[in-house]
């Protein structure tokens, strides 16, 4: 008898999605980050993640505009230093950069073409 983690496996190659691990919010990403201060505007790797993750989700993707654009100011996504120590320390092995990659290409279209769903 499969596993509830192998049979997620089983599913995930059959209908080909990836099975991203969850965030165990240990803080390694955001230590190891040369941009993140505690208390300060940059909101970190794992919370980009997080809205990343919201926005795959079909009832998520109700509110992706919002979620992005909650990213596009000061501390947001374009903080990003893009040196890569997040994804080398987390624990999950959680592919942070890819995360990163796509709110931040989810950014710029909401930046150019946002205002034609308006
Ligand atoms: S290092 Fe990975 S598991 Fe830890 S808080 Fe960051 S994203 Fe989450």
């Amino acid at each position: 008898m499969l596993s509830l983690a192998q049979l997620v496996d089983v599913l995930a190659q059959r209908f080909g999605f990836r099975r991203v691990p969850s965030c165990i919010g240990c803080g390694a990403c955001l230590e190891a980050c040369a941009v993140y201060v505690p208390g300060g505007d940059f909101v970190g790797a794992a919370a980009i993640n997080r809205v990343h993750l919201k926005n795959q989700h079909p009832s998520g993707a109700m509110e992706k505009r919002k979620r992005v654009r909650s990213l596009m100011g000061n501390g947001g996504v374009a903080d990003c230093g893009k040196a890569q120590v997040c994804v080398e320390v987390c624990p999950k092995q959680i592919p942070l950069t890819e995360s990163i990659s796509k709110v931040s290409r989810d950014a710029t279209k909401e930046l150019f073409w946002g205002w034609l769903a308006d």
